[in-house]
Formats: C-alpha cells, sequence, structure tokens
C-alpha cells in the first residue's frame, strides 16, 4: 500500500478499531483508607483471627489477609459477607486456582517454564490440606 493511499485510509480505519477496555470491569467500589482498614479489622476479629479456608478443613491457621470470596472484577461485592479471612498458603493457592482456571490448566502449565516448581507448589498445596 502506497504512503498517499495508506494517509487517506488511516481516518477511517481508526474509526472501526475496537477499542479494547483497559480497565477490569470491577466498579464496584472497595472501601479505601481507614474505611478499609476498619472493615479488615472487623473481618478479622469475625473469623478469629483465623484462616478460614483451613478451618474448612480441619486445621487451623492464623490468618493473613482479608480476601474477596467472589472477586470484585466477577461481580462481587465489597461487603463483609463476601470476605474472608485467609492464611498465605490458602490466599496464594486461590490466586493460583484462580489463574490455572482463568488461563485454562493447560495454558497454565505451558506457560510456567519451571515445571518443577509448579508441581513442587502443586505438592506443597497437597500436603498442607492434608490430600497428599
Ligand atoms: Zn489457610
Amino acid at each position: 500500500m502506497k504512503l498517499q493511499q495508506l494517509r487517506t485510509n488511516l481516518p477511517s480505519a481508526a474509526s472501526r478499531v475496537i477499542m479494547l477496555p483497559t480497565q477490569r470491569p470491577d466498579t464496584v467500589d472497595r472501601k479505601r483508607g481507614s474505611a478499609g482498614v476498619r472493615d479488615r479489622e472487623r473481618i478479622r476479629a469475625r473469623d478469629c483471627g483465623l484462616c478460614q479456608e483451613c478451618e474448612r478443613r480441619g486445621k487451623t491457621a492464623l490468618g493473613a489477609a482479608v480476601d474477596h470470596i467472589t472477586q470484585l472484577w466477577k461481580g462481587g461485592s465489597d461487603e463483609e459477607d463476601n470476605k474472608e479471612l485467609l492464611c498465605v498458603p490458602c490466599h496464594d493457592a486461590k490466586t493460583d486456582r484462580t489463574q490455572a482456571r482463568e488461563l485454562g490448566a493447560v495454558n497454565y502449565v505451558q506457560k510456567s517454564l519451571d515445571f518443577s516448581e509448579f508441581r513442587n507448589a502443586l505438592h506443597a498445596a497437597l500436603e498442607l490440606h492434608g490430600w497428599a
């Protein structure tokens, strides 16, 4: 295509370009600042400072992070009934699971350059939850 032709076609081409959203649609207002701190303190107290995922599996672990049960970008709310305290391994495992689901398990494995790292993480998670 000649440069002159490209120049004349460009303005009409621009209008046909599909704009991809630059943000995930988590338009739910997340509590920030002191309201967020108070909210996390309430959840921590409600959950007795313990990881709720470990509790469900009959284990006891100190909770580290307040997590959205259904992520905001998936339409989850920022209310207390959608939040729970998780320990670091459970939070990481949930994040990995979420990513694995989104990427597709096969893609996840393919994208993992170091397979032994993936395998070790899987074994650690199985052991953590008493499935190994
Ligand atoms: Zn846990």
